[in-house]
């Protein structure tokens, strides 16, 4: 048996009741928590000395996209990139610097970055039109591509638009370069998945799992598996000797095929992996249906229309919805629906009723994705409901917020991201980061919770600060309550004795050097089930 006692910390524990939310030490022996405080000083065991630093639940990173999160880590990074100038000059030096590439992929570009909003295949085409371009939006809701890329999906004039998708095109009707939602999803993604080898994808998962832990996260939701992804992962837990440095949960991507029965066929994977032995390293949990867009694309589908008059409908109308949320939720599955708009969160919640109406009182835990706009009440509804808001601190960066604001155009932009209004109707709040949307960094996204300020451009001012929330509640939302979201709630995501051994030690603590610490703050390690996942280097550490 493996015991070691952490002593003379600051320990974070998340515990709900506020007199035990800090403790000073903590003992652990093989994968879980024994004893904390005074007790835990009193278990034998290797002691280490925490020298005051900082320990707090791992993170749970509650919704997230694991393969492309790692194949982001490998692509040109265009977030940083405020022009378009900026944007070409990064693909023009990818590009030399890989001539052999067959292919260049970059990802994060900003609409706010390309001139009007509005970018098109030749602004790619004048600094690299021999190989195809592929360059996800930060939102991961669109794809812009050069000439050569058109070209190799085979996308003409005559192409028509998918369902639920369009593709860009000017004024003479021939495709400008952008692929919108499920356009992007089934030409850009599909090509790119098609083209992908299972040994990138196992270097895709390899640099996710190490980024991660070396972020202080500790367990991770992803939000739209698949067959692929289902191996990777499955193979990761192979080559990790049965388990894996992050717990993975997972809810299956279930799209609207338009016809209901195609739509039903889809849950009967999700139930028969659902329903397999539990394991703490890998577990598929329920469905993702994706409801509508960003407000940032206009995509999103409101009440009221956007400031240019549009609006969008939703890729999963309520007829369509509504039977299988109903059946999914029959069959014991967790239901998460993106829900950005609020015509979107309101034909959600409207199917949760007609499911609990259907199916009666049989346990549930159901949640909504991103609520960027939200209808006032919808907070109290989903209380009402049990649903839980499943929220990203990083989407509301003020760095990309004047888009989005411009995009609403009316009283609307009061009311973005109003967290706050979750945790007073008692409604339970799950943090995360939606990467690759946003960065993965369990700190940065704290930072922006705890103060909306910028993590991206420290320069940019605090945007709504009124809906900013006290460290130790974001904290509690990232580490307790996302795991709670997923039904974990008695088994981790707080340090309590008879909870999972996952926890992170920081170097800096901003509960005392104040918010701002939150951007050079790094884990120092990070430890899984009582097992160590990553250690900082000693001449990292001050
Ligand atoms: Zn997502």
């Amino acid at each position: 048996m493996t015991r070691t006692v952490f002593r003379n910390g600051r320990i974070f524990t998340a515990a709900t009741d506020l007199a035990r939310q800090w403790t000073h030490s903590l003992a652990i022996e093989d994968e879980t928590v024994v004893a904390i405080g005074d007790a835990a000083e009193a278990r034998g065991g290797e002691v280490v000395d925490l020298d005051g630093a900082l320990v707090l639940p791992g993170f749970t990173d509650a919704h997230t996209h694991l393969i492309m999160m790692g194949q982001a880590l490998g692509q040109v990074a265009l977030t940083d990139a405020r022009t378009l100038d900026d944007i070409r000059e990064l693909l023009r030096e990818a590009r030399a610097a890989d001539p052999d590439a067959v292919v260049l992929r970059g990802r994060g570009w900003l609409f706010d970055s390309v001139p009007g909003g509005a970018p098109t295949a030749a602004m790619i085409d004048a600094v690299v039109s021999d190989v195809p371009v592929y360059l996800d939006a930060n939102d991961y809701h669109s794809c812009w591509v050069n000439t050569a890329a058109l070209a190799e999906l085979g996308i003409t004039r005559d192409t028509p638009d998918p369902l639920g998708g369009a593709i860009g095109r000017d004024a003479d009707g021939e495709p400008n370069g952008m692929l919108f939602e499920t356009a992007a999803v089934q030409y850009a993604w599909g090509r790119r998945d098609a083209a992908t080898t299972d040994a990138e994808r196992d270097e895709a998962v390899e640099r996710m799992l190490d980024a991660y832990s070396r972020a202080g996260v500790t367990g991770v939701v992803d939000m739209a598996f698949n067959e692929h992804a289902l191996a990777a992962i499955e193979r990761a837990v192979e080559r990790h000797g049965g388990r894996l440095p992050v717990r993975v949960s997972a809810h299956w991507l279930v799209e609207n095929t338009g016809d209901l029965s195609r739509n039903l066929a889809q849950l009967d994977r999700v139930v028969e992996l659902a329903r397999r032995p539990a394991s703490p390293w890998l577990r598929v949990i329920g469905i993702k249906l994706i409801l509508d867009g960003t407000i940032d694309a206009c995509t999103a589908a409101m009440g009221a229309p956007y400031a240019d008059g549009s609006n969008a409908e939703p890729i999963w109308p309520l007829r369509d919805l509504a039977p299988v949320v109903a059946a999914a939720d029959a069959a014991g599955l967790q239901i998460a629906m993106h829900a950005i708009g609020d015509a979107a969160s309101d034909a959600a919640l409207t199917a949760i009723e007609r499911a609990i109406a259907a199916n009666g009182d049989i346990p549930r835990r159901h949640r909504l994705e991103h609520l960027e706009y939200a209808a006032p009440g919808t907070a109290e509804r989903m209380a009402r409901l049990g649903v839980t808001a499943s929220l990203q601190p990083v989407h509301a960066d003020p760095a990309i917020f004047a888009n989005w604001a411009a995009m609403l155009g009316d009283e609307r932009v009061d009311r973005a991201f109003p967290w706050p209004e979750y945790e007073r109707a008692g409604a339970l709040v799950a943090f995360s980061t939606d990467a690759p949307t946003a960065p993965h960094d369990a700190l940065a996204n704290m930072y922006v919770a705890a103060t909306r300020a910028s993590a991206l451009d420290p320069s940019v001012s605090a945007v709504h600060p009124q809906y900013a929330l006290p460290l130790a509640d974001a904290i509690a939302h990232a580490t307790r309550d996302a795991a709670a979201s997923i039904g974990d709630a008695d088994w981790r995501g707080r340090l309590a004795p008879g909870f999972a051994a996952d926890l992170v030690v920081i170097d800096t603590d901003p509960f005392t050097a104040g918010a701002a610490s939150l951007l050079t703050a790094r884990p120092l390690m990070t430890m899984v089930a009582g097992r160590e996942t990553f250690a900082a280097a000693r001449e990292d550490t001050p």
